[in-house]
């Protein structure tokens, strides 16, 4: 536990676990935890820098905020609500019970200056802090949070293309960081073999301990051979080469051998840190960036422009080719590549009808540190949708081949209506003492109705309404009206700056009165915007849910 802020060590986890306070008030403690463990070296990418995942994705703008913020929190009462504005504290107001203890905004710019080059002037004076999705809004659970949304990308992929099953394909693709690390497992998961490329060995090494994937190579050749054979033999296995994704892609095009599936989960959203130019060690690519950034974003633009007209020439001869959410045809399209966008975006393809649905990644964090606490949650997620088959395997899957980070923590995809009650029914071991301390409640901003981003969540939407970014708005400004113990507005996460806006909320299950009926208002309107968003661009699913739930005007009539 940590018991002098100004003595945190990020080498080492601070996470306070256990059920005896450190703040005044589960909902302030709530928020510690979740910060504490977004940099838990088990968890964080890069602790030391506060970078949590996604390139630069942070949770505290400098080490000096990170400690004023643990500070606050300490210190706030139950009726006070700490201001973040892009990663550092900046006030302490009077509200009352019922609202949330923090409100966050990271990475704003009007529109005319959000540019990245703004942004990274601005970041070098000390002024802004990117805070990606759940970096900066301090519900980030390490790759876990991914694999299920990647998990059922491919399976929905399976669905449409295959027999339901990846078994006997090779699925290719690059970037095993933060979230892209959690590709192999996803794919194995759906009895498929992964073939990635990652440039960074040390992040292939740290999936191998987090059984995220099954084997590193060195050698191209003799890695696209291995897993050709293991496709051939239905076997589900998993393998990473230290290479850069368009060595990879060069070796396949000239051995003729086409992938089943394509795909790219680079940081490619962030040209200068998060992406790899072409023929450049790691180490001589950290002295780039620093002597010569311009030079570095010229290469990078390049080699992601080289990239991309890869992946159209497989996708040509036969690979189901999608962009995984990195903006990387965005970035091909700037570099001159005008048919970038002629492969399509994870949402369309496979994800929009889900979140027509309501449904997108709802997750949960056991406060106590006790994986325990989440295997029971696992157990009342299971009793409460006993007819939902491929939750009950998700879940099972993850039981067994999902090794917790930082504080053990669950995800899995639930729907409008779902959501409120699996809320209150872990409101409700909370307040019966079956699980031993309060539970964390949050999701992803990749969700159903808190997020514009035109090239990503927001792709071709029926209406054309792509770039309308009023919902994430209205989605954080319910969210506060409704009670959620934390809420986050951002800019340019997923994607890079200039080109999403989007919202954040966690909810805290203490057991009391007070908190179910937030649970239930917060948890009701939170994936009901979603549904609204949907229904309001056209698609026929999103009105069925929106009548079946009664969340439309038609309330009105009666
Ligand atoms: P990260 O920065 O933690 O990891 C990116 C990895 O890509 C690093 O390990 C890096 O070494 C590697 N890399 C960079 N350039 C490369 C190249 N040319 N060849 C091979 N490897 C290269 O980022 P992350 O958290 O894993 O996210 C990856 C991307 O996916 C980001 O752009 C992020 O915004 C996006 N993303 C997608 C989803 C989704 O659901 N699809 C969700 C969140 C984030």
């Amino acid at each position: 536990m940590t018991s002098k802020t100004e003595n945190l060590d990020l080498s080492k986890r601070q996470t306070p676990t256990g059920n005896i306070l450190t703040c005044k008030g589960w909902v302030q403690e709530a928020a510690l935890r979740m910060l504490l463990n977004n940099l838990d070296p088990d968890v964080a990418e890069k602790p030391e820098e506060l970078i949590v995942y996604g390139g630069r994705g942070k949770a505290a703008r400098n080490k000096e905020a990170l400690l004023l913020i643990v500070k606050a929190l300490r210190n706030l009462e139950n009726d006070e609500t700490l201001l973040i504005q892009s990663g550092k504290p900046v006030g302490i107001m009077p509200t009352h019970q019922d609202a949330p203890r923090v409100l966050i905004s990271n990475s704003q710019l009007v529109p005319k200056w959000a540019t990245q080059q703004h942004f990274d002037d601005l970041e070098d004076k000390g002024l802004m802090m990117y805070g990606q999705m759940t970096a900066g809004s301090w519900i980030y659970i390490g790759s876990q949070g991914i694999v299920q949304g990647t998990y059922e990308t491919y399976a929905a992929l399976a669905r449409k293309h295959f027999d339901g099953s990846l078994k006997g394909k090779l699925n290719v693709t690059a970037g095993l960081g933060g979230m892209g690390g959690a590709q192999p497992l996803a794919i194995t998961m759906n009895e498929g073999v992964c073939l990635a490329a990652e440039v960074e060995e040390w992040r292939i090494k740290k999936r191998l301990e987090t059984r995220y994937i099954d084997e590193i190579a060195y050698d191209i050749d003799q890695a696209i051979d291995k897993a050709v054979q293991y496709a051939a033999e239905n076997k589900a296995l998993s393998i990473g080469i230290v290479c850069n994704a368009v060595t990879l892609l060069n070796r396949l095009i000239e051995r003729g051998i086409t992938p089943d599936t394509l795909t790219d989960q680079t940081s490619a959203h962030d040209p200068l840190i998060g992406y790899f130019p072409e023929g450049l060690s790691v180490a001589e690519a950290a002295e780039l960036r620093i002597n010569d950034a311009k030079k570095y974003r010229e290469l990078s633009y390049a080699t992601m422009a080289k990239h991309v007209v890869q992946m159209l020439e497989l996708q040509k001869r036969g690979a189901i080719t999608f962009d995984y959410g990195n903006n990387l045809r965005g970035r091909a399209l700037e570099a001159g590549i005008t048919n970038a966008f002629d492969f399509p975006g994870f949402v369309p393809a496979y994800i929009r009808p889900l979140f027509c649905e309501g449904k997108g990644p709802f997750r949960w964090a056991a406060l106590s540190g006790d994986p325990e606490d989440i295997y029971t949650t696992d157990q009342v997620i299971m009793d409460l949708f006993p007819e939902n088959s491929s939750l009950h395997r998700w879940i099972k899957m993850a039981r067994e081949r999902i090794a917790f980070q930082g504080l053990p923590a669950r995800i899995c995809w639930l729907g409008q209506g779902e959501r409120e009650l699996a809320g209150l029914a872990f409101n409700k071991l909370v307040a019966e003492g079956r699980v031993t301390a309060p539970i964390v409640i949050g999701r992803d901003h990749l969700d159903t109705g808190s997020v514009a981003s035109p090239n990503r969540e927001t792709e071709a939407m029926l209406d054309g309404s792509d770039a309308v970014a009023d919902w994430p708005v209205l989605n954080a400004l319910v969210n506060t009206a409704g009670g959620a113990s934390w809420v986050s507005l951002h800019h340019g996460g997923g994607v890079g700056i200039g080109y999403s806006i989007h919202a954040g909320m966690v909810i805290v299950a203490d057991g009391t009165d007070e908190a179910a009926v937030r649970i239930k208002r917060v948890l009701r309107n939170d994936p009901a915007m979603g549904v609204i968003r949907h229904a309001d661009a056209g698609y026929d699913i999103a009105n069925d849910t929106l009548r079946k739930h009664r969340l439309g005007l038609d309330q009105l009539d009666n």
